[in-house]
This record gives structure tokens, sequence and C-alpha cells, in this order.
């Protein structure tokens, strides 16, 4: 009664490897509802998430506006390096602030500042709600808090927070755990609870647009502080130690290695270096297609991998090097030495739609990372532009020329480094450059793709990743190779005319 084939069958019994649209998955027994369905993912040894995407280090990807999206629906962004050090740290802060529990750095002003210093905060940063302090750091006696009702109306920008600011404001007193605190939040309707301690010194700030960020968004990725998660990338170079140093001291939860062969001793050298200095924080490395590249990663000491090589929409790499795996088939093989030693694939490139995503997790990899499938919305970097009518944002390789010379540019190593073109003579591109059509927010268009990733789950009868991996290695979990006729079976065909609607929204 076993029908279809088990991974094994299907993967080491010919000469050929596969790619996602080349295997189909064999439906199992479904007694749950499609609520019941969690994907809940380690992307790390370490670090959970309940959305298996992250989104590309690439620089018509992710920068902060990109990552605070993706973290809200669950997922990880990694915010690329092809800038300065100083770029990437601030777009790494700007995620990490955008959500607290206690805002441990509040920004304060003294009693003598005044309202255009307020200005100037919210005009920089985008707040204005301020608490006085006598010196007007933290650390210092709470004199009082300005918000933006005590000075909407007035017209005098000179005047002194002493003059406008209110004195007998609600606080809370340490010690207070962050239930309790967002209690007396609530119940007292302000916008802003300052915490202080027993000498009445301002230690920290809550503000309620947080609880109701933080009801809006219920997977939100979030460390133990309820900021959102965020990771980085850094090439293999040596010098980008420095970088990483910066953005773990910027507070970044992951550090992404970023390069299209990972076996290299550069690689090896950095991921200890960093694993030395700083233990508890996680890398990816990569990127790695067989067991045997996988293998040296893991050895030095990474917490994930990144599987791919030429996969990519974007991607000349397999042309032009000759070198790179079926997609696949490199998930398969690379996720299943890993497994042995608990570190968390993510399959990376090529990710067309939902059903990429269930066969990617369904062939062992613990999340996906996607690029094209992120880039045309409103979050990716760049502005929209129309081409023969229709409105696109531009999605390039990091390692086509125009990257390439971006990064020569800002004097970075990013986009370089990931393809070993810095020194060289003769740039060669391993990528291109286009573009693609405007795609909404990620905000609506991950709850689609997660949902159609969910209804795969359910027809697979599987309620958890865990549950889904297990049935991968019993051999529980069956699958057909589909011939190129099969494919176009499996496609739209025979109309005359159609349209796709991808999705539509229920509202009750
Ligand atoms: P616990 O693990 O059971 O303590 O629950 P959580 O860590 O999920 O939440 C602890 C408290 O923090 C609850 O009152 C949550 O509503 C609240 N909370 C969760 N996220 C945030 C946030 O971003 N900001 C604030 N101020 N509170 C939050
Ligand atoms: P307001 O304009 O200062 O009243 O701020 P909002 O309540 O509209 O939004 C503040 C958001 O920014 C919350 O999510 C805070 O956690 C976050 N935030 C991060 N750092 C700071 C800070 O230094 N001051 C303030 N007021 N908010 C901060
Ligand atoms: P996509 O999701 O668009 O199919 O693929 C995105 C992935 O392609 C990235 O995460 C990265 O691993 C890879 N990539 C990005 N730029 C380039 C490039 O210029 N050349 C190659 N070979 N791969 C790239």
């Amino acid at each position: 009664m076993a029908d279809g084939w088990d991974a094994e069958k299907v993967f080491n019994s010919s000469v050929f490897g596969f790619t996602y649209d080349d295997v189909i998955m064999m439906p199992g027994h479904i007694d749950f509802g499609i609520d019941e369905v969690d994907l809940s993912t380690n992307v790390t040894k370490n670090i959970m998430i309940k959305t298996p995407i992250l989104s590309s280090p690439m620089d018509t990807v992710t920068e902060s506006n990109m990552a605070i999206s993706v973290a809200l629906m669950g997922g990880l962004g990694v915010i690329h390096n092809n800038n300065t050090v100083e770029e990437q740290v601030a777009e790494v802060r700007k995620v990490k602030r955008f959500e607290n529990g206690f805002i441990m750095d509040p920004f304060c002003l003294a009693p003598d500042s005044t309202i255009t210093d307020i200005d100037k905060i919210k005009e920089k940063f985008g707040y204005s709600s301020v608490p006085i302090t006598e010196n007007g750091q933290i650390g210092s006696k709470l004199v009082g808090i300005v918000t933006s009702r005590d000075i909407d109306f007035i017209k005098d920008r000179s005047l002194k927070l002493s003059q406008v600011m209110t004195r007998d404001c609600i606080i809370g007193y340490e010690p207070i755990t962050l239930n309790e605190a967002n209690k007396i939040l609530r119940e007292s309707k302000k916008g802003k609870l300052p915490i202080v301690n027993e000498d009445h010194e301002l230690v920290a700030l809550i503000s309620r647009n947080d609880l109701k960020k933080n009801r809006d968004y219920p997977t939100a990725s979030k460390d133990a502080n309820k900021q959102l998660l965020v990771a980085a990338a850094t090439s293999t170079k040596p010098k980008d130690a420095e970088r990483a140093k910066a953005l773990i001291e910027a507070g970044v939860d992951v550090i992404v290695i970023d390069s299209s062969q990972g076996s290299s001793t550069f690689q090896v050298d950095l991921i200890k270096r960093i694993k030395a200095d700083f233990p508890d924080v996680d890398i990816i490395g990569g990127n790695v297609i067989t067991a045997r590249q996988a293998k040296v990663l893991i050895d030095a000491g990474c917490d994930g991998l990144r599987i791919g090589m030429g996969s990519g929409s974007i991607c000349t790499t397999q042309e032009v090097c000759a070198v790179g795996r079926a997609q696949a088939t490199a998930v398969y093989q690379v996720a299943k030495y890993a497994r042995e030693y608990g570190v968390p694939c993510i399959a990376d490139g090529g990710i067309q739609n939902s059903g990429h995503i269930m066969k990617a997790l369904a062939l062992g990899a613990s999340g996906v990372m996607v690029g094209s499938l992120f880039a045309g919305t409103e979050e990716a970097p760049g502005n929209y532009y129309f081409q023969n009518g229709v409105r696109v944002k531009t999605y390039r390789g990091m390692g086509s020329l125009e990257a390439m010379e971006k990064a020569q540019g800002a004097m970075t190593h990013g986009s370089q480094g990931r393809y070993f073109a810095e020194d060289a003579k003769v740039r060669v591109a391993q990528g291109v450059s286009g573009a693609v059509v405007d795609k909404g927010s990620v905000k609506t268009l991950i709850p689609y793709v997660i949902q159609g990733v969910k209804h795969g789950m359910q027809d697979m009868g599987n309620h958890t990743v865990t549950e889904l991996h297990n049935g991968l290695y019993s051999g529980h979990t069956r699958m057909d190779i589909r011939s190129g006729a099969a494919q176009r079976e499996g496609g739209v065909h025979d109309l005359l005319s159609y349209e796709k609607r991808l999705f539509s929204v229920v509202r009750d």
C-alpha cells in the first residue's frame, strides 16, 4: 500500500538532480483542521520562529522596513551588507527599536530643554513622548513627561519643557514585571508609563502602542524583551569580523555569513572568530549544496546552514561557473546530514510559490529564504516605476555587475565579497538585474503564502514541521518524480484565456 516512493529511493537511486517542480508529494490522511497546523520552526539551533520564511540579504529586498514587516508576520529578515558598517548597523537598530517591552534607553530631556528639542526628536526618530528627568538622562530623577498632547497647539516652540510638562504622571515602581506594568498602563488609559526605582530615578518606559502591536501581530518573532528579531549579513572577509562585532553590539540576533560557496577557509576562520568572541550569538553559515561542504561549516561551529547554489531567480552561477545543484536534491542531501548534528537548514533560492515552500520543508528544510517572492513589495528598498504600463521595482542579484559596482563605489565588501570578485581584474557577473511587478505589502502576501503551506501540511497529514521531518526520515512521506508532461498537466492548461487570481481576503 506504500504509494509513491520514499526520499531515499527518489534522491539516491539515480544520477539525476531534481528540483522542486520535478517532485510531487503524496497525500496522507486528514483528521484535523487547517488552524491546527503549526509551522513553528528553528532557523538556528537556538532561535525559533512561527513563520518559516526569511527574506534574503539583498539590496533590493531587505532593509529595516522589510525586516520589521517580516518579523511582525513571524518570519525573519536578513539585512543586506552592500553598504557601510554604519548604514547596516542603523538598519538593525531601527528594527530592534520598533517594538519593545521595557524601553531601556528612551529619549529623555531636561526641564530646561525646549519644545524645539522635542520637535527634533520627532523629526529624526519619530517619537513625541519624552520623559523629563533632572539632568535629561535616563537614571536621573523623573520630574515629568511631555507628550504630543502637551505641545500640539503651542505656537511658541522656544518654551521650556518645565512650563508644559505633566508633573504628577502615573508611574510604575521597580521591581515590576512587564505584565504588572502593562496592567497599570492599560488601567491608566495613558500612552506611556515611566518606571522608576525607589529613589524616583527613571529606569525604563513602556508604551501603549507596543501593547497594540502585540495584539495585532500575535505571531511576531521577538526576543526576551519583546523586541523584533533581526538577522544581518556579512561577507567572509577577515575584515568583516569588525562588521559582525558592530552588528552584535547593535543587538542583531543572528549573523548570516553570505557566500555563494560556503566551504572556504575564510568562512571557517570567521565563524570561529565570531564564536570565540560572542559564543551566544547564532551564526548561519553557507551557502552549501553538499554534505561535504556542510561538514566543514558544522565543524567550524555554525548554528544553521543556508542551502542553494545557482537556484535563485537572478542567478547565473550555474551557467557561468558550471557549479551548483538542483535545489530539491541539495536540500534533501544537506538537511539529512545536518540533522545528525541538530543544525537547522534554510532552503535558499528558487522559491516561486507556496508549493515550493511546502516541498522545501517536506524535504528536510526548517525554513526558506526568498528574494524574488518579496522583491516588488512595498517594503522592498527602491521606488516603483512603470515598464510597458506595468508598475515594477528593480530586483537584482548581489552578484550582478550593478550590485558589485555599488559595492565598489561604497568601498564595502558586501556584494563583491560574496562572489570573490574583489581583487579580480575582470569582474564576472554571477547574477542579473531586472524588474518585478508590484506585489503590495508583505503583510498581505505572507498570510496568503502561509495559508497555502498549511493546506499542503493538512493534505499530507502533518500538524507540525517536526512531524513532517520525522515522516521524511522514517519513509512515511511518499513522493513521485514528475515527467515533463506530468508537470504540464499539474499546471493550468487547455484554456483559451484565464486570469490567475491568487487569493481573496474573507472579512467577518
Ligand atoms: P509570558 O511568557 O507568559 O510572560 O507571556 P509573554 O512573554 O507572551 O507576555 C508577557 C506580557 O508582556 C503580557 O502581558 C503580554 O501581553 C506583554 N507583551 C508581549 N509583547 C509585548 C510588547 O511588545 N510590549 C509590551 N509592552 N508588552 C508586551
Ligand atoms: P510617541 O510618538 O513617542 O508617543 O510614540 P508612539 O507611542 O506613537 O510609538 C512609540 C513606539 O516607538 C513604541 O513602539 C516604542 O516601543 C518605540 N520606541 C522605541 N524607542 C523609543 C523611545 O526612545 N521613545 C519613545 N517614546 N518610543 C520609543
Ligand atoms: P530567489 O528567491 O530570487 O530565487 O533567490 C534569492 C537567492 O539567490 C538569494 O538568497 C541568494 O542566495 C541568491 N543570490 C542573490 N544574488 C545572487 C547572484 O547575483 N547570483 C547568484 N548566483 N545567486 C544570487
